[in-house]
């Protein structure tokens, strides 16, 4: 029983989990509580006078922040999204042990969007085993899943951030700051209320996410502020995320997920890095890697499938999607790992992705059992495995 019993205690600790009747509806009516419970502690490392201070973890609390501080002023700020996850319970001889995804991936990421945001550097190997620490505090938060038949990636978020503290109005490189991670139990995907052929998105030239040498590479939080209002208008319009443009109309991310779509002929494209638009997910190059490895089926008439880094302009993906030519897309990110697309709406229309004759031959179901072995298989050799790291 093992870990199975523990994360059970926890699980019962909070009645987000206890109330699971309400917690269905929660998951079927679509408004996910994402992210409001939290768990009881936070990591806490300062960054002052040129170097940083001794790390803490402590109950969680609210910050003390002065006012002026240059995090609310002008948005110097970053932050990372990662998850850890208890592999299913195998029996007694289990070890007690929780995951995480390509941590070290999410660090570096956050030290360039650190360089980018004039926010103080750190190094990534001391946060990380930091953010070890805490997760082995936090551990019985960490939710184990109702097996044998729950299909939800329950997890432990963690959002580690960086923010300056600096209190100065003038516009400045921070010379103060906090870097501090909190964490909150995850039920299920993000976007669980939609419908299983997937999401809606809205396609809109009126509202841009990113542009040529802008922060969209970064993860930094005015990133998320300026697509609200249009996350409105996609909801507005009955779609469920955005579907991005950049300035020239061509297709670059997904709500908060990187974009892909495939191809008759079994090619996988997605937007290219660089230029700062495209956030460099972890899972975009987990699929990736996955697809030109060989680690996922082939297509169904047994030729590989090809990954093409591309641009994708809007008119070609809607032309595509109507001659038949585009057969699948699908968003990638560590809230819901692979989510389909069923559907596409721009400029008052409503352009359906085709419905698979067997969902099981979609790419987008083949990746998604692919990342669920990798993160719930209680195996010795999926614990192995490079991407995974075990706490
Ligand atoms: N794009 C945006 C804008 C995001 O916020 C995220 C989530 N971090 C992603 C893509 C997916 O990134 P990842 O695969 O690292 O979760």
């Amino acid at each position: 029983q093992g870990h199975s019993l523990r994360a059970r205690a926890a699980l019962g600790r909070h009645s987000f989990y206890q109330r699971s009747s309400e917690t269905e509806e929660l998951q079927t009516s679509g408004s996910q509580e994402f992210g409001v419970t939290f768990t009881d502690h936070m990591l806490l490392v300062r960054y002052r006078e040129g170097r940083w201070e001794t790390p803490a973890i402590v109950v969680r609390r609210p910050l003390e922040l002065d006012p002026g501080s240059s995090s609310l002023q002008y948005g110097l700020q970053i932050f990372e999204g990662m998850k850890a996850y208890r592999p299913d319970p195998a029996g007694p001889e289990t070890e007690d042990v929780v995951r995480l995804f390509r941590p070290r991936e999410n660090l570096q990421r956050m030290y360039r969007s650190a360089a980018r945001l004039a926010l103080p550097l750190f190094d990534t190997e001391t946060m990380l085993h930091l953010i070890e620490e805490y997760v082995r505090t936090e551990a019985d938060w960490v939710p184990v899943r109702d097996l044998p038949d729950d299909l939800r990636p329950v997890s432990l978020y963690l959002r580690p951030c960086l923010i300056s503290t600096d209190a100065r109005l003038g516009v400045r490189r921070a010379k103060e700051a906090l870097f501090y991670v909190i964490a909150s139990p995850s039920l299920g995907g993000y976007y669980s209320g939609a419908d299983p052929a997937g999401v809606a998105l809205l396609a809109t030239d009126e509202f841009v996410r990113a542009w040529p040498g802008g922060v969209g590479d970064a993860k930094c939080g005015g990133n998320y502020a300026l697509g609200l209002v249009a996350q409105e208008l996609a909801h507005a319009e009955g779609c469920h995320q955005v579907l991005w443009l950049d300035p020239e109309r061509n297709v670059t991310e997904a709500g908060v997920m990187n974009f892909f779509v495939v191809t008759s002929a079994g090619e996988v494209l997605t937007a290219p890095l660089g230029e700062g638009l495209i956030l460099p997910g972890i899972i975009r190059s987990a699929v990736i890697e996955l697809i030109r490895g060989g680690s996922v089926p082939a297509q169904a008439n047994g030729q590989p499938w090809q990954v093409v880094e591309r641009s994708l302009h809007i008119e070609d993906l809607i032309r595509g999607i109507e001659d038949g030519r585009i057969v699948e897309a699908f968003g990638t990110g560590t809230a819901a790992m692979v989510c389909a697309v069923a559907a596409i709406k721009y400029r008052g229309r409503t352009y359906r992705l085709p419905e698979a004759a067997d969902n099981h031959q979609r790419l987008s179901i083949r990746l998604g059992k692919a990342f669920e072995r990798l993160l719930f298989d209680p195996g010795r050799e999926t614990s192995a495995h490079p991407w995974i790291h075990t706490v």
